[in-house]
Order: structure tokens, then C-alpha cells, then sequence
């Protein structure tokens, strides 16, 4: 008996001794470098939607525009989505017609926090079809959405909105409609805009005459040190502190874990703002916006700037034809599409866990691996205590025999 006592108190506290040591070793590398999920969204499944959303004229309220309405919807509610279609009023130069963006919530675990993810439908009066201005970016939204809801069916940290804005051309009408109009009780902590990318880096820049070697991804973020385009926003120090943190993680997948060339995939302040990137910015909600070959800046004579968007050349087979072929089209498409995917993964995932540092800390700091560390303690202290209670029962019964 007291050589079994003994034993189990030797045992037990080479054990205990082992596991406060392996919990008080902070995990090794970028917390955020491997990606959350083995399989990854698939820039096939975004070229098929460009293909039909590129058969349809979508100018505001022109029978391919409500085509495009339908079919949106339909892709939203097979991934089982929450939808809704908010309509509203949008001024033609015609007059005034009616514009709806097409809503597909996804409800986390935390319904009441949302990552926002968009990309406009509608396209430019003078364009044929939008393939590239933006029929590339509602595809993007439709297929993650279908990576959070049938691919990865686990109900997220928090909700997840995939929004097709409409009547963006004319000055970025839907996403701010919506913020002025919120159709569901939301605290919205990110945005990710995609319009007009996929000729971008690892595609060959393919204008004559271009001295460049591929198209660029430009990644513009909100912004943590040029502020001249939201000079009329004053941001509050939790506010800078949130688009830092948000930068990080971007930059963290983009540059270590995928390694992408800076010169080529550059993100950087948003300088632009000529997409529905700028009203969450305006709103203090961190942001990005991913866009491919640029006309910005476009200097006198720069022949490596030249795009086709809001001319009748805006098709996938113009597309194609830039990109030289499907094959390398893809590429560039996947680029940008997983580079989104990481990070509405990597978002959710400090939202959660800086949250949690919040309650018990009262830290807005955030810094990466915190709430790793945090959680890595969590569970040491919970096998300690699984492991004390053998102990104190053969203590007391020992002590009961005595
Ligand atoms: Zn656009």
C-alpha cells in the first residue's frame, strides 16, 4: 500500500513537473503561418462564375443586371446563407431606378460580430459585361462562401456577411446604403473588398511596351501611416491600433507564409479609395481592398498602367487574352483568392482571441500570440488539475484508513 502510494506521488509529479513546462513554452514561429483549413478555395470555381456572370450587360436595372440578381441569390441560398435582398433607389443619369444588393449571412457563434465580405455586381455603362470590373470579385465572394459553408461546414467564431453590392458605379451606392441602412444588428470588425484582380502577380505584364515584368496585386489597406485620403476622419487610438493589427496579419500571410514578392504583390495604404472599401474605412473598420493591374498612378507615358475596365473589351476572353491563357488567368485569380481566404480566417481568429485577452487583461495591445500563449496556460492548468485529483483521493483515502 505505501509502495503504491509512493509510486503514484513519484509519478505524478514527474508528470505535473513535465506538463508546466511544455505549457510555459510559447508556440514556435508566426502564430498565424499555417493556414487554418488543408483545402483551398479553387480560382476554377471563380472563372465558372465569371463565365456566366460575364454572359449578362449589367448596367443598372437592364434585364442582365436582374439576371445577375437572381443568379447571385440562387449561388447564396444553396450555401444555405441567411439572404435577404436590399433594395433601394439608385440615380441613373436617366433617372432614378431601382438597385438591390444581395445579402447572404452566414451566423457564428458569436452572431452579434461580423466579418464583412463584398465585391459589386453591377458594371459600368460603357463596359459589355464587367468581366474584370467585377464579375471576378462577386465570383471570389461566391466561392468563399461556399469554402465556409460546404467545404468547412463548422459554424464560425463569429457571423460572416458575403455581400454583392449593387450600383457601385455610380459612386459605390450599395455598400453605403447598406451602412446606413443595416438590415441586421451587426458590430462589422473587418471588410474585405474584392474588385478587379486576377491579372495580377504571378501574370506576365503582357502591354507592349511595358518595362514590367508582371501585373501587380495592389493590396490597399486601412491605413496606419498615410492618411491622405481619409484626412477628414479623425481614427481614435484603439482604431489605428485595430487597422496595425489587421495590417500585420495580412502582411504576415502574404509575405512569410506565401512569400510573395513585395514588388509585385504590394500591400500598402489605401491611396485610391475608388471602390466600397472606403465607407468601412470612413467607419473606423479595418479593410482591404485587392486589385490587380492599375491605371494609378498613371503618369505621362507609363505604358505599364493600362486597363480595359468601363471600355466594351471588358470580357473573360479579354481577360484571357492579357493573362495568355486559362491556365495562367487561374494563377493570378488564385493569388488573390487565397491571400482573402487566410485572412477572413486569420481575422476571425484575433477577433476571438483578442476578445478573450480583453475580458480577463483589459489589453488592447493584440499582439500575435497572446491569446495562443493564453490558451497554451488554459489548458496546462486544466490536466494539472485533472492530474491533482487522483492524488488528493488516495491522500484522503489514506488518511481515512489510517
Ligand atoms: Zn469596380
Amino acid at each position: 500500500m505505501t509502495h503504491t502510494f509512493t509510486h503514484w506521488i513519484k509519478t505524478s509529479f514527474v508528470m505535473l513537473s513535465a506538463i508546466m513546462l511544455l505549457s510555459a513554452i510559447p508556440p514556435i514561429g508566426p502564430v498565424h503561418a499555417v493556414p487554418l483549413y488543408s483545402n483551398s478555395p479553387s480560382p476554377e470555381h471563380v472563372y465558372d462564375q465569371i463565365d456566366i456572370l460575364d454572359q449578362w450587360y449589367r448596367y443598372l436595372d437592364s434585364p442582365g443586371h436582374r439576371n445577375a440578381e437572381a443568379h447571385i441569390l440562387s449561388m447564396f441560398d444553396d450555401c444555405g446563407l441567411n439572404t435577404t435582398v436590399q433594395s433601394y433607389t439608385a440615380q441613373r443619369l436617366d433617372g432614378a431606378v431601382r438597385a438591390a444588393n444581395v445579402l447572404g449571412l452566414l451566423e457564428g457563434e458569436d452572431p452579434s460580430r461580423c466579418l464583412v465580405i463584398g465585391g459589386h455586381y453591377d458594371n459600368n455603362q460603357r463596359s459589355s459585361k464587367g468581366a474584370y470590373d467585377n464579375a471576378v470579385g462577386v465570383g471570389t465572394v461566391i466561392e468563399l462562401a461556399r469554402m465556409f459553408t460546404q467545404v468547412h461546414d463548422d459554424v464560425p467564431a463569429i457571423s460572416i456577411l458575403f455581400a454583392a453590392w449593387d450600383s457601385e458605379e455610380g459612386g459605390g451606392g450599395g455598400s453605403r446604403y447598406f451602412l446606413e441602412n443595416p438590415v441586421w444588428d451587426l458590430d462589422i470588425v473587418g471588410y474585405i473588398n474584392l474588385d478587379m484582380f486576377g491579372l495580377s502577380y504571378p501574370v506576365r505584364n503582357s502591354i507592349p511596351m511595358s518595362t514590367e515584368e508582371y501585373f501587380k496585386l495592389n493590396v490597399y489597406t486601412s491605413p496606419i501611416s498615410d492618411f491622405s485620403i481619409y484626412n477628414d476622419v479623425e481614427y481614435t487610438d484603439e482604431t489605428l491600433e485595430n487597422f496595425t493589427a489587421f495590417r500585420d496579419v495580412l502582411e504576415n500571410i502574404t509575405y512569410d507564409q506565401y512569400d510573395h514578392p513585395r514588388s509585385w504583390v504590394i500591400v500598402m495604404d489605401d491611396t485610391a479609395g475608388i471602390s466600397d472599401h472606403r465607407f468601412f474605412v470612413q467607419r473606423s473598420i479595418p479593410a482591404v481592398w485587392f486589385r490587380g493591374m492599375n491605371e494609378k498612378p498613371r503618369e505621362e507615358g507609363d505604358l505599364n498602367e493600362i486597363t480595359f475596365k468601363h471600355t466594351p473589351a471588358d470580357t473573360l476572353e479579354t481577360m484571357e487574352r492579357y493573362a495568355g491563357g486559362k491556365a495562367q488567368l487561374l494563377e493570378g485569380i488564385d493569388t488573390g483568392l487565397t491571400i482573402s481566404y487566410d485572412l477572413a480566417n486569420a481575422w476571425i481568429e484575433h477577433v476571438n482571441t483578442t476578445s478573450v485577452v480583453d475580458v480577463g487583461e483589459g489589453d488592447h495591445e493584440g499582439g500575435d500570440g497572446i491569446g495562443d500563449v493564453m490558451s497554451g496556460a488554459a489548458i496546462g492548468l486544466s490536466l494539472l488539475v485533472l492530474l491533482m485529483i487522483p492524488v488528493v483521493f488516495i491522500v484522503w483515502k489514506r488518511r481515512r484508513g489510517r
